[in-house]
């Protein structure tokens, strides 16, 4: 075949930014989600917070063509939107059922959300349609409560995992991940303080993805207010761990709603973010921070962003 269409291939791996807020509901950013699509047409999402399905649609994507979820950890900007998913991608027809990866404490999440939980009624009442009935092992997902190491193979990829330094280890693990496809290689921080197990797994990747929650302006408010300070990553650390990771390209996420301009958010948020700091105009200060240290591809993530590896 000429070179010319080989050149004109798309992508070996698109990544498709769903969600890149934190915590509060952002009228810019939904919670924290990532598509991983391979070329062979193949999904695998990485967390599911608020708004991710409706992004997905957006993203043009059925999220009932979306077999496999993996969740970082328990927080709920991260696992509240699994519910939604599995619920309409259901009446999205998806066959067979979804698999859930996540720590422990995801088969309890799951068992009290669905045909024994909170969404009881309503699943008796959509199954009484013969549709519905048909397709019902959608709101029965498969759950693996996972362990350090290797995640998960198929043919197409490899998916390691390892502990980060976020919640206690003895309320529950939060993992990063490391994803081997196509010859790429796509690190992905889920949420974290600064962590050698973190610059393990982006060792050398072609795309690190990794949580930059609050500014260097905002910490010193933080601390003060004493609310998940020590939990996540500055960006003039993010520089420095993109920096010894050696990685290619880099995308920061989850941002704690300090570019926001949402009057509602601000004053919400007036208790634990100096609110007078707020707006777009701390986005340059996260790049120039993180680039005090780190030389390489750099973006800010925003809803909907695709990355084409
Ligand atoms: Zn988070
Ligand atoms: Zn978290």
């Amino acid at each position: 075949m000429p070179d010319i269409f080989i050149s004109l291939k798309e992508f070996d791996v698109k990544i498709t930014m769903l969600g890149t807020g934190a915590a509060l509901p952002d009228p810019d950013r939904a919670q924290s989600s990532i598509l991983v699509t391979l070329e062979n047409g193949k999904n695998y999402l990485f967390d599911c917070g608020e708004g991710s399905t409706r992004q997905m649609v957006k993203a043009n994507i059925n999220p009932a063509d979306v077999p496999w979820v993996f969740l970082s950890h328990l927080h709920y900007d991260h696992v509240c939107g699994l519910p939604f998913f599995v619920l309409s991608s259901w009446v999205f027809n998806r066959e067979g059922k979804l698999k859930v990866f996540g720590p422990k404490g995801t088969q309890d999440f799951v068992d009290h959300s669905f045909e024994n939980g909170a969404f009881r009624v309503d699943i008796q009442a959509r199954a009484a349609y013969p549709a519905r009935q048909k397709n019902i092992e959608a709101v029965r997902p498969e759950v693996f409560e996972v362990e350090p190491g290797l995640m998960y193979e198929d043919e197409d990829v490899k998916i390691y995992i390892d502990v980060v330094d976020h919640i206690p280890s003895e309320i529950t693990d939060c993992f990063g991940i490391r994803m081997e496809a196509e010859g790429k290689v796509v690190a992905f921080s889920g949420d974290t303080a600064p962590c050698e197990s973190m610059i393990r797994l982006a060792q050398d990747a072609d795309l690190l993805i990794h949580e930059c929650t609050f500014p260097e302006s905002f910490l010193k408010h933080r601390a003060e207010s004493g609310v998940g300070t020590f939990a996540h990553t500055s960006p003039l650390q993010l520089g420095e761990i993109a920096r010894r990771a050696n990685v290619k390209s880099l995308v920061a996420t989850h941002f704690g709603h300090y570019d926001s301009t949402s009057p509602v958010i601000k004053r919400a948020a007036a208790n634990h973010l100096p609110v007078d700091l707020m707006g777009p105009e701390r986005l340059d200060e996260v790049a120039r921070d993180i680039r005090k240290s780190y030389k390489g591809d750099l973006r800010l993530a925003t809803d909907l962003m695709r990355i084409d590896l």
